[in-house]
């Protein structure tokens, strides 16, 4: 039996971010191979657990632990954010919130931008972390975490990505915004595309007594 015969290896991702989900399903898609993802609209609904670890890999803990409990799959959670040192690193843990409710990317990209006005280009540097949580029903736990470093810019520029994307350009990319950059480049060099790709290599020694 070839490898195309296996059953696909069934992971539940637990994001209520439609943005995130599209950019974990299509790094999966390339570097999972023979996993298929059943995202929150496949199965019962369940309640969103209250992210309040002080870390991302707290956090994603708790959302993947949570996604494993309630749909009996095993469950993949990013929790990501970005880090501004002249912030002491925040947001942080509070990136989606950090302008308070109801989320809005576009009232928390005014808000940092209004916190940094002062901030001279040479302290602007910054990075994105994400912790990517894997959790199986029997309560088998992996996390994986990787960061893109850069700087935050003085005005929004790009259409693409998410978030704070449109602040961000990355020291692996000068010139442009995360946001303007291709979604093949932004993966390549992203906090969770880095992640993504090293949980891989991992994934099937992880899943070897995992319920399927
Ligand atoms: P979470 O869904 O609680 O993990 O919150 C993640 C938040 O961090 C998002 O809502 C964004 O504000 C920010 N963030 C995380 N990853 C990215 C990214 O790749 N680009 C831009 N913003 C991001």
């Amino acid at each position: 039996m070839s490898d195309s015969d296996l059953e696909p290896t069934r992971l539940h991702l637990a994001s209520r971010n439609a943005k995130k989900i599209v950019e974990m399903e299509r790094i999966i898609a390339l570097h999972l191979p023979g996993v298929a993802v059943v995202g929150l609209d496949d199965v019962p609904a369940y309640d969103e657990p209250v992210e309040d670890a002080p870390t991302f890999e707290g956090n994603a803990l708790i959302k993947a632990r949570a996604g494993a409990t309630a749909t009996g799959l095993t469950t993949v959670a990013d929790d990501s954010g970005l880090c501004v040192d002249a912030l002491n690193g925040m947001p942080g843990v509070l990136s989606a919130r950090w302008s308070g409710p109801p989320k809005s990317d576009e009232r928390n990209n005014a808000l940092l931008l209004a916190q940094l006005s002062d901030v001279p280009d040479e302290r602007r540097t910054a990075h994105f972390r994400s912790a990517i949580a894997i959790v199986t029903p029997d309560g088998r736990e992996l996390v994986v975490e990787d960061r893109m470093d850069g700087r935050v810019i003085r005005e929004v520029r790009g259409g693409g990505g998410f978030g704070y994307d449109v602040l961000f350009v990355a020291d692996d990319r000068p010139g442009l915004t995360t946001a303007e950059l291709s979604r093949e480049e932004k993966d390549e060099i992203s906090h969770r595309g880095r992640a993504l790709r090293a949980l891989g290599p991992r994934l099937s020694a992880f899943l070897e007594h995992a319920a399927r």
